[in-house]
């Protein structure tokens, strides 16, 4: 429970772990996250204020929790602390100290703490004094009468910079890096539950992304294609502006089913999405492929699976970021990022569409190899395939 008096604040710390052990970097990467929260926040009033050293974004208070839900969506940040930003005045400062513990205890607080960090030594009163002056002056000039150090009902930490910085709470966010600062890195994005949360936690750690979906149509609708569409739609709260591709891999299909054995289908039919998929990366200098694969999941993903798939990529990495993951551990962060509603909705899936009733569980790469060379002209059919994409703007 926040006792802080929501009217009164008026300015957001940040902080972000992370980007503060970078060294030499912290330059680059603070403009690049300064760079982020000014897209974020277009639309809103609001000053990032550089104070030494820590960013805060001083606002309006009614803009107050939109502005939170914004700020909690980039990547690179890894704490919030919605504070009440006075000048650097002692009187002052107690003032609003005592605003605070007022509206506190009348909503129900009866322990505190004062924390001070004083970063300006510009200010005469060290930062342990000064908490024992601002203690003493709550108790003989508030209600309150219990000051206790572990776990009080509220802590009034005091940020002593340029300006001074009151808060009483610190909002957890989800760290990570800003996005464009590792790399590029593009999705194969299904309608499932899986690749979408696989696309979050890459653009976490920074990547931009861009994604590619295969479909079959007309044997797939257009509802499957526009369900894509709306992922990506959600995903781009984080990602940020993105390009969605998709690729009709009909005609690939057809030539597994008749030229390879049924058993085979899926990991042919996978082996080809990478291929293509490494393609479309190379042709926009995207450098990594990111799946949504979890290891023993379905059939496809066995070790023998994941090996066959893996090997039809060339060059670049191919990013499983939830290769350790259980399902309900994924399950977990789909909803958390607000995914999962729209995973759920039902589709057709391209693979399902053509998926054998026995595949094998655990394909030889020999086999298969083997089974893809009966398909003649394969690097020409696949090229025409590519050549036929399509693509979609999205955010
Ligand atoms: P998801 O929940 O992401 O659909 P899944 O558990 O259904 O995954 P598979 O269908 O085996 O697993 O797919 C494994 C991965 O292969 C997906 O996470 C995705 O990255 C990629 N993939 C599968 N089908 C497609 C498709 N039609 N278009 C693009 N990528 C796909
Ligand atoms: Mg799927």
């Amino acid at each position: 429970m926040d006792y802080m008096n929501k009217s009164l604040l008026n300015s957001v710390g940040l902080s972000y772990g992370e980007l503060s052990l970078k060294g030499k970097n912290r330059g680059q990467f603070e403009k690049m996250l300064k760079n982020k929260i000014n897209k974020a926040l277009s639309g809103y009033e609001f000053k990032l204020n550089d104070d030494l050293s820590k960013l805060y974004v001083d606002i309006k208070s009614e803009d107050m929790e939109k502005v939170i839900e914004k700020l909690k969506k980039v990547f690179g940040i890894v704490g919030l602390n919605p504070s009440v930003k006075v000048d650097r005045n002692d009187e002052i400062i107690k003032e609003k100290v005592l605003e605070i513990v007022n509206f506190a205890y009348e909503n129900g607080a009866r322990t505190f703490k004062v924390a001070v960090n004083r970063s300006n030594k510009g200010f005469e009163k060290k930062s342990m004094d000064y908490a024992k002056e601002l203690g003493a002056h709550i108790l003989v000039n508030s209600p309150f009468e219990q000051v206790k150090m572990k776990e009080p009902d509220i802590q009034i930490n005091v940020d002593i910079r340029k300006n001074v910085y009151i808060y009483t709470e610190k909002i957890k966010t989800y760290g990570g890096l800003p996005i464009g600062s590792t790399g590029k890195g593009l999705v194969l994005l299904s309608g499932g539950i899986d690749s979408p949360v696989a696309s979050f936690l890459m653009a976490k750690r920074g990547m931009r992304i861009n994604f590619v979906t295969f479909h079959s149509f007309p044997f797939t609708s257009k509802q499957a294609l526009e369900k894509i569409k709306e992922l990506t739609e959600i995903l781009s709260i984080y990602t940020g502006k993105s390009r969605l591709y998709a690729v009709n891999i009909l005609k690939i299909q057809e030539a597994i089913n008749t030229k390879t054995k049924k058993e085979l289908a899926t990991i042919l039919t996978r082996r080809a999405m990478m291929r293509l998929a490494e393609k479309l990366a190379n042709s926009m200098q995207y450098q990594a492929l990111i799946t949504g694969e979890s290891l023993g999941q379905v059939a496809s993903q066995t070790l023998g699976g994941l090996t066959c798939t893996n090997a039809s990529v060339e060059k670049l990495p191919v990013f499983r970021p939830l290769i350790g993951a259980d399902k309900t551990e994924i399950i977990e962060i789909a909803k958390e990022i607000g995914t999962y509603e729209k995973s759920i909705e039902p589709h057709e899936d391209s693979c399902v569409i053509f998926a054998p009733k026995h595949p094998v569980t655990n394909p030889k790469l020999e086999d298969v190899l083997n089974e893809e060379k009966r398909i003649e002209n394969y690097d020409e059919l696949l090229e025409e395939v590519f050549s036929e994409k399509e693509y979609f703007n999205i955010g």
